[in-house]
């Protein structure tokens, strides 16, 4: 394949930079061991363009990377040509409309900081430093997703490079089935996203945080105390509960007198500090508090280990806590479940995985979407992405050495046997949909899947894209 015109560099499957150009690009240490067969950063939407017209016209496939942040590696395919977008990260803000235009390896981290100075606001990833590109495609869980709703949904319109080698303009009023896709069907887009224009909100005054450490055996009364309180939370506070091992951020490790906590963090994103206080009220000071019979209480006494009362906190800071818990370089398995039924019913098995855990960095992130109300949180069929229930569960497991893999992966097994039994569904951009395919179809609603493949269809119909990561290269 020669240069085409705007891209900056092509590497091929065996020059000297080829591998770097691979992996070094990918966040996981994973290798997926696969390669494609070359590999191209456009500068331009045009280069993107004559990127594609060239794959297409040599009959080769197409993989996509913005940030490079899938857990399973979904850019890295067998074959092919990989196009690496980490040219396109432009950031443009409008105040004036309320909007940004963005490049889809801009990362959250450097978008929130400018935002924030502009007094402005969007739903950015909990993690600074995926791509918004493939953040937004998989729906994007980003900071106050149930008051704000996943990120996808503030989407306003995006630029796409389609199969055809055409660059056009996707929105609610043009190319509306394309606008639809792009908002949801994440690694099986048909299409490459080369810039999106988001909504912007305004700054929220008073950004809040409250966090709460316990031990694990804890945990039946500290989720059932978030399941009481949840109805009287409003959609603006964001309350997760992670489950962690004696390696988390912050752990004594091996001295650790409490290897395997519960913590509890609720972030709070209200206008001023009298709303923020209101709003977090019905947490109380924790699960056992006494409330003068006015706060939910739920029964039995916990030890609290550790309690960070509500704290003023930057939008633009609130990825920091997070980031520490994906150390770079790590190796990386994800996974994740929806349930019908609420936090204490869906942690009911947690404690007892967590303590088979070979790991100590590994952890579970657990959550109930807008307090309990995420099943209702959506239009049906709005966008592609539209999967929803009460519980959320993603299951990150994180080690080091190549020889503790098979380990790893055991555990992830268990992990998943015993909660696939009562899960509704999956979370597209989290799921271990490389080695489980059949996760991708639990990723929609029956009737959003249907009109996926559809779309799917009609706009690559030699199947030029890669499309969803699947166990074993497809025959083409
Ligand atoms: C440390 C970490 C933290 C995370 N935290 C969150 C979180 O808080 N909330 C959340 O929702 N998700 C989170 N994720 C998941 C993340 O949003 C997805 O993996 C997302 O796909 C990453 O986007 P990327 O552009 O960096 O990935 P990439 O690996 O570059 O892209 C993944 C796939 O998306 C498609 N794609 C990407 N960009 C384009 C494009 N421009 N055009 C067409 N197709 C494209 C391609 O098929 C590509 O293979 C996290 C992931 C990691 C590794």
């Amino acid at each position: 394949m020669s240069t085409p015109p705007g891209s900056a560099i092509i590497t091929h499957l065996h020059d000297e930079g080829f591998e770097a150009a691979v992996l070094e690009g990918a966040f996981n240490a994973v290798d997926p061991g696969v390669r494609p067969d070359a590999v191209v950063r456009p500068r331009t939407e045009a280069g993107v363009v004559a990127a594609v017209r060239q794959a297409a016209a040599a009959g080769q496939r197409i993989a996509v990377r913005s940030g490079g942040h899938s857990w399973v590696a979904s850019s890295v395919r067998d074959g092919g040509i990989l196009i690496d977008l980490g040219e396109l990260d432009g950031i443009r803000l409008h105040p004036e409309s309320m909007t940004a235009v963005v490049g889809p390896a801009a990362r959250g981290a450097q978008i929130s900081p400018l935002l924030e100075a502009a007094g402005l606001a969007f739903p950015v990833g909990h993690c600074g430093d995926p791509g918004i590109g493939g953040f937004l495609l998989g729906g994007g869980l980003g900071v106050n997703w149930g008051g704000w709703k996943p990120s996808a949904f503030s989407i306003r319109s995006l630029r796409i490079v389609t199969a055809d080698g055409e660059a056009l303009t996707a929105s609610a009023t043009e190319n509306p089935d394309l606008f639809w896709l792009a908002r949801g069907s994440g690694p099986g887009f048909a299409g490459i996203v080369t810039s999106i224009e988001l909504e912007l909100r305004p700054l929220p005054g008073a950004i809040q945080v409250t966090t709460w450490r316990f031990p694990i055996d804890d945990l039946p009364t500290v989720s059932a105390w978030i399941v009481a309180a949840s109805p009287r939370l409003p959609a603006n506070v964001e309350v997760s509960l992670v489950t962690a091992g004696s390696q988390r951020p912050g752990g004594l490790g091996d001295d650790d007198p409490h290897p395997l906590v519960v913590g509890v963090a609720a972030t709070v994103f209200a206008a001023d500090e009298d709303e923020a206080r209101a709003a977090l009220a019905p947490l109380g000071d924790g699960p056992s508090a006494t409330s003068g019979g006015a706060l939910p209480r739920a029964s039995g006494a916990v030890t609290v280990l550790d309690h960070l009362p509500p704290t003023f906190a930057r939008l633009s800071e609130l990825h920091v806590p997070v980031d520490a818990t994906y150390p770079r370089g790590a190796r990386y398995l994800a996974d994740t479940f929806w349930f019908a039924g609420d936090l204490a019913e869906a942690t009911k098995p947690l404690a007892a995985l967590m303590r088979t855990a070979p790991s100590g960095r590994s952890y579970v992130l657990s959550g109930m979407p807008a307090n309990g109300a995420g099943a209702q949180l959506l239009i049906p069929g709005e966008a592609a992405y539209g999967m929803h229930d009460t519980t959320l569960f993603i299951v990150y497991v994180v080690w080091d050495d190549p020889a503790d893999d098979a380990a790893n992966r055991a555990w992830l097994d268990e992990v998943a046997e015993a909660l696939l039994p009562t899960s509704t569904g999956h979370f597209l951009s989290e799921a271990d949909i490389r080695a489980h395919p059949e996760r991708v179809q639990g990723c929609f609603r029956a009737v959003d899947w249907s009109r996926i493949q559809q779309l799917t269809h009609r706009y690559d119909p030699a199947g030029l894209f890669h499309g969803f990561p699947t166990a074993r290269p497809p025959e083409r």
